[in-house]
């Protein structure tokens, strides 16, 4: 029997168009002899709308969407075939708020769905860059410097939020709306009048910002995979071309490196690997995260954030560094697909 696997792809985010480039490339890379394809498209606005089953693979993303009537109520007929067979594993490709941070895999969980990839919890948790760090520092893992106000304090007070980032980081300084990815809103800071810009771009995207001190340090990445005893893939290191890694250097340009494996000492690996982990555990991640990291010129490595649905389509870092640890996209997605059904099994 083929597993019917349900892909939700899209979504309202900044990231949307990503995801249906993964869209493609996983309905490509499976099987189709060992699974059954179903698209679910979330719309840029947030309709869901379901697609027949795919047959093959597809080239082009309007072959992947479809002109059939958006649902609106979240019900369990949306995972299930004309038929009425539910669905048995959901991977939701989606990124960023309303997608990587815990709102469908709570819909998922209601259902009780089998779905790849992180819970609710360590989805939200990760979104969240304060209450990641402030998990992470409970933790003991070393990071930068940071701290961060809501919209209704900067707006009563922001001269004393400005010098509260002033006197606990100084300059450079980098801020970031709290709740994001792929650097929407992030800006980095060199003196008062550029911090005020900052806030207010950043204030634009959240009611929440983290304002963290700026490091020179090199940029380094580890994939990290399983469950209960979770593996890590070799070090990937990103040299940006402009200042640092901004959205147009990630989407716009090509010209950031990746460097895959990252030329790093035997002990660093150690290092970062066994820190990966334990942000892994400390979240309670599952399935995926990918961890990213600053390495000063000393060897300290500092945790930056972990992702815990990072870019997926085969030229992004997650599937490149599984690729370099002998892991090839294909299988990659089944050993993703197999760690989500599993840690349904147990859960029940
Ligand atoms: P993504 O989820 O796509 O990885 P993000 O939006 O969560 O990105 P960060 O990874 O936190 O954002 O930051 C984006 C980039 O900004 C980093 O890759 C790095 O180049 C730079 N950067 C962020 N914070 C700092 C810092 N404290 N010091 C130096 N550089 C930083
Ligand atoms: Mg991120
Ligand atoms: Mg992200
Ligand atoms: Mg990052």
């Amino acid at each position: 029997m083929k597993t019917k696997l349900g892909l939700l792809y899209g979504g309202k985010s900044a990231e949307h168009k990503v995801s249906l480039r993964t869209a493609l490339a996983v309905n490509k890379a499976l099987d189709h002899a060992k699974f059954e394809i179903y698209p679910i498209y979330i719309t840029e606005k947030g309709e869901w709308i379901k697609g027949k089953q795919l047959n093959g693979p597809v080239e082009k993303v309007e072959d992947l969407q479809f002109s059939q009537t958006a649902e609106t109520d979240f019900s369990a007929k949306l995972f299930q075939t004309e038929d009425g067979e539910t669905f048995d594993v959901i991977f939701p490709l989606l990124h960023g708020p309303n997608g990587e941070d815990g709102t469908v895999q709570g819909l998922l969980e209601l259902l009780n769905l089998p779905y790849v990839g992180n819970g609710v919890l360590a989805s939200s948790a990760g979104m969240d860059k304060v209450v990641m760090k402030n998990i992470f520092a409970h933790a003991g893992l070393n990071q930068v410097q940071y701290v961060s106000f809501i919209k209704s304090e900067w707006n009563t007070k922001p001269e004393s939020a400005y010098e509260q980032v002033e006197k606990e980081l100084g300059y450079p300084c980098f801020v970031k709306p709290a709740n994001l990815g792929s650097s929407v809103g992030i800006s980095k800071c060199a003196n008062r009048t550029e911090l005020e810009t900052a806030f207010q771009e950043a204030f634009q995207f959240d009611r929440k910002v983290i304002i963290e001190e700026g490091v020179i340090a090199r940029e380094v990445e580890i994939a990290v995979l399983g469950n209960d005893n979770p593996k890590c893939s070799v070090v990937g290191e990103i040299v940006p071309k402009e200042d640092f890694y901004d959205y147009k250097a990630k989407y716009e340009d090509g010209d950031t490196a990746l460097i895959i494996p990252a030329k790093i000492t035997e002990e660093e690996y150690k290092t970062l690997s066994e820190m990966a982990i334990k942000a892994f555990k400390a979240l309670d991640c599952s399935g995926l995260v990918r961890a990213d990291f600053f390495l000063t010129k000393e060897g300290k490595a500092m945790i930056n954030e972990v992702n815990t649905m990072p870019g997926f389509t085969p030229v992004s870092m997650f599937p490149l560094l599984w690729k370099h640890t002998e892991v090839e996209y294909p299988q990659l997605i089944e050993m993703l697909v197999q760690l989500g059904m599993e840690r349904h099994k147990e859960k029940q």
